[in-house]
């Protein structure tokens, strides 16, 4: 760190150290506050802007995981839907009773599901088949074995991925809502600290009070109220969940 840094939030206080992200001066307070203990910037701490754009990444992550399991969601209806006519046209036909036909919609339905997994189970099937058939060639029974087995499988794959995913969805959108409230706390003790730091030696009383700069604001009433220590201590709580959350992203993304 240069000699002589200042915090550029706050250009009246000294830095102590520099933004993991952007390289930028960072003072004492900022450093308490937007100090990261987990994820890749662990150990390190962010500045006021780095950590608003890491929750920007998270909502944009939670964007794009929504529309991945969207797409997911409409393959497996369509495999259904499309399972369940073929098996409802095939059983019945070769049934000839109603008890087939619903047989056929549920079962075909259910491995309609699975799309890709069946289909590949049905690869091996047909593969393992002919080289048992026509070359006499023993392999061909284990690629059966094997193809029968991914076809049992599939359907339980299949709904533990849907239950996953819902589960998934379901955290996703606290995960929005914490960050949401996280940057909220955030904003009103960027905007606290310098409207401080521009009315040194006012009385904190005076500017939450009518009229006063800090009038709205909800980190102000909080100190004055709970007082500051319990006022940055919430605050920290909020802001350490963003990182938290970003390795919960994190990991969704990689089961994907
Ligand atoms: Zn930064
Ligand atoms: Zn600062």
């Amino acid at each position: 760190m240069a000699e002589g840094m200042v915090c550029y939030h706050h250009p009246s206080q000294q830095a102590v150290a520099q933004c993991g992200r952007c390289k930028k001066g960072i003072c004492e307070d900022c450093y308490d506050t937007y100090g990261v203990t987990s994820g890749e910037y662990a150990g390190r701490a962010l500045c006021y802007d780095c950590t608003v754009l890491e929750v920007e990444e998270n909502v944009n992550a939670v964007t794009l995981l929504r529309k991945i399991i969207k797409t997911e969601f409409v393959f497996i209806i369509v495999g259904v839907v499309i399972g369940a006519v073929l098996g409802g046209i095939l059983m019945g036909s070769s049934s000839g009773d109603i008890g087939g036909v619903i047989m056929g919609v549920i079962l075909f339905g259910l491995l309609g599901g699975c799309g890709w997994a069946v289909l590949k189970a049905l690869g091996l099937l047909i593969s393992g088949g002919g080289d048992l058939g026509t070359k006499g060639d023993f392999r061909g029974l284990g690629k059966m074995i094997k193809g029968f087995a991914m076809i049992i499988v599939a359907p339980f794959r299949t709904i533990i991925k849907i239950v996953t995913r819902l589960r998934q969805i379901k955290e996703m959108n606290q995960i929005v809502a914490n960050d949401a409230l996280a940057v909220e706390e955030m904003k009103a003790y960027f905007a606290y600290t310098q409207v401080i730091e521009a009315n040194k030696g006012v009385e904190l009383a005076t500017l939450v009070g009518p009229g006063g700069a800090l009038v709205e604001n909800k980190y102000a009433k909080a100190v004055l109220s709970n007082g500051e220590s319990a006022a940055q201590t919430n605050l920290r709580s909020e802001v350490k969940q963003i990182f938290d959350n970003n390795e919960k992203l994190k990991d969704f993304s990689e089961k994907k």
